[in-house]
């Protein structure tokens, strides 16, 4: 009988904190967003402008920024799966939420059980890129030149597991010209575009909210965007051909992003979160710019925890086979 009441007394006060601590939630302490790639890349362009509407959406708040690098986002995503469950530690992640599990058969955390699900925020179309040296200026030469040079060139990424990876992985794959370039890793696509405009890397595939200034200024080749349907919307990308057009039936790829929170953090800070993400994902600032980058803002109801944990569960089972027929691991 003591026993039961006392466990009835823990529960009541663990539910008067809990309260306690959503209602002063987030309180003066920041809420940080890890983004697990380098400073001045797309997935980094994404969290910032988030940060700025999430902001907005939570008057008094503080949303900070921090990159922790490497190992294709799984450092990063590693770091807030430990953090304390408090709400302001945030991760801000894109597929490799489920290409990871495909390709690292030792991944330090469960994708589907250490995080609380936010909701989904974007997608983002990707491009294929040339260095400006690069002797193409069609998609069709650019082809031709890869196959005359197999062996030869290099193409960048932010890592293993990266979007840019299975970007990369998925287009020789589909143009059977699997292994014909020397992969170069980097800690995000933003050093991966400094060595792309250096002509220090040949090609490189990434997200368009890093490369549609790149483009437009002439200081990177464009061929082609991933996405099935034509981007016609978009003043600069609509010139490109989908990678369809060009005869890689099937091929398309959006780089989808979300928000997560460390397990066990309090439902009522969730909802918090939640609420506060879904007027962010309605700013007109936060649209435009999205939209100005070629990304599209995700549909209500994917804006939904529930929702955003269901298509990451199906998308771990999508990319599992297509990872696993390339054949590379990332251990
Ligand atoms: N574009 C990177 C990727 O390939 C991520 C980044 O640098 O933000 O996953």
């Amino acid at each position: 009988m003591t026993f039961r009441l006392s466990l009835v007394a823990v529960a009541v006060v663990a539910a008067t904190l809990g309260q306690a601590v959503a209602q002063d939630f987030p309180g003066s302490k920041p809420i940080t967003f890890v983004v697990p790639f380098a400073a001045g890349g797309p997935t980094d362009r994404v969290a910032r402008d988030l940060a700025e509407a999430m902001r907005k959406a939570m008057p008094g708040s503080n949303f900070t920024v921090e990159n922790a690098a490497g190992a294709g986002g799984t450092i990063g995503a590693n770091k807030v799966a430990k953090a304390k469950p408090d709400g302001h530690t945030l991760l801000l992640w894109h597929i490799g939420m489920a290409s990871t599990p495909a390709l690292y058969r030792k991944l330090p955390f469960k994708p589907l059980e250490d995080f609380e699900y936010l909701g989904l925020v974007n997608e983002v179309p990707m491009t294929l890129l040339g260095k400006p040296q690069l002797p193409a200026n069609t998609y069709r030469d650019f082809e031709n030149h890869i196959r005359a040079n197999a062996g030869k060139l290099n193409i960048a990424h932010a890592g293993l597991g990266s979007a840019s990876h299975i970007c990369g992985l998925m287009w020789q794959h589909a143009v059977k010209l699997n292994e014909s370039m020397t992969t170069i890793p980097f800690g995000g696509t933003a050093p991966a575009m400094t060595a792309l405009i250096g002509g220090q890397v040949d090609v490189m595939c990434d997200q368009t909210t890093n490369t549609t200034s790149q483009i437009e200024a002439g200081r990177v080749k464009a061929f082609a965007v991933t996405t099935a349907k034509p981007l016609s919307g978009h003043k600069l990308l609509k010139d490109y051909p989908t990678l369809q057009e060009m005869g890689l039936k099937g091929f398309d790829l959006s780089i989808w992003h979300g928000a997560y929170a460390p397990k066990g953090t309090p439902e009522d800070v969730l909802k918090k979160l939640n609420a506060a993400l879904k007027v962010a994902l309605k700013d007109p600032d936060f649209v435009k710019k999205q939209e100005g980058l070629g990304a599209v803002v995700v549909t209500d109801k994917r804006q939904e925890r529930a929702e955003h944990k269901t298509f990451v569960a199906n998308e771990i089972n999508k990319l599992k086979p297509v990872i696993d027929a390339a054949k590379q691991f990332a251990d």
